[in-house]
């Protein structure tokens, strides 16, 4: 007998939007790895573990798209298009995106695209590096005896279109703040928080590759952080984390790659 299979043209394939989580493979949720591992085609970020693409299929398309702190290899516009396209092929097409999709990861600018042009989609939601990359260097964003609420920024507001942050307003509201990609702005917003009058010792981390056999993080308070993380050249990508939980990381670091030492501390 004779099986012939054929694409549908008209039934466009379901479009996997899919948080891979911070770096570490193993922090993909279970719905996400199941998801990966059935996709025709995968359009993953640069912070995408490699360890992670090994779980595809050895026939399925893997497209490098390269996103992620101002060096976008693929305009976004490309990216839809290549989704949309896949997708308009009868195939099913994984988006793997570090972190979660709806975290400042244009997750919600994809989706829109996918509605406009009628391919049915699901999200994923992933492990959110804003929480998890603290929670591998030991530092919970809330603690009772330290704070109640927690706020997640970006540090990168080149782009004119993108409301700007209101500096003024954290320094005020005295929660934890996690600045996202916010490595080269370190100096100026530090320097703009205790001008709007955030303790000048509040504890601050900057912790690089969070998750990861590469994890490194500097501490300090507002006024050196940004000095201190120029001296151990950390680079993208990191987050910054500023406030009292900080202080936690001392008693509570708990990932020290034992497998590879190659986890270090700088204090
Ligand atoms: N959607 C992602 C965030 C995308 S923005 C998420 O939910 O995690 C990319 C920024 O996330 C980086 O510039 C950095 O600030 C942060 N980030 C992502 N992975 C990280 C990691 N392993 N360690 C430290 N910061 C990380």
């Amino acid at each position: 007998m004779q099986v012939t299979y054929t694409v549908d043209k008209q039934q466009p394939g379901r479009v996997y939007l899919i948080g891979a989580g911070p770096g570490d493979p193993d922090l993909i949720t279970v719905k996400g790895l199941r998801l990966l591992k059935g996709a025709d085609v995968i359009l993953y970020d640069r912070l995408i573990s490699t360890e992670l693409l090994k779980a595809a299929r050895t026939d399925a398309q893997l497209i490098y798209v390269g996103k992620g702190d101002g060096h976008h290899t693929m305009p976004q516009e490309e990216i839809n298009a290549a989704i949309i396209s896949h997708a308009q092929r009868g195939l099913t097409v994984v988006r793997l995106k570090g972190g979660d999709p709806f975290v400042f990861g244009r997750g919600g600018e994809e989706a829109e695209t996918l509605i406009e042009h009628g391919i049915p989609f699901e999200i994923v939601p992933g492990i959110t590096s804003a929480i998890a990359v603290p929670a591998y260097a030991g530092i919970p964003v809330t603690h009772r005896n330290h704070t109640t609420s927690f706020t997640v920024v970006t540090g990168h507001e080149s782009r004119s279109s993108s409301p700007n942050v209101n500096w003024e307003a954290l320094a005020a509201l005295g929660g934890t703040l996690i600045v996202l990609m916010g490595v080269k702005a370190l100096p100026a917003f530090t320097r703009q928080l205790i001008e709007a009058g955030m303790l000048a010792t509040t504890p601050a981390a900057v912790i690089q590759e969070g998750t990861t056999t590469q994890q490194r993080i500097v501490t300090g308070t507002l006024t050196d952080i940004a000095q201190k993380a120029i001296e151990a050249e950390l680079k993208a990508p990191a987050l910054t984390i500023i406030g009292t939980v900080v202080d936690l990381h001392k008693t509570l670091r708990w990932f020290h790659n034992t497998s590879s030492s190659r986890a270090l501390t700088i204090s």
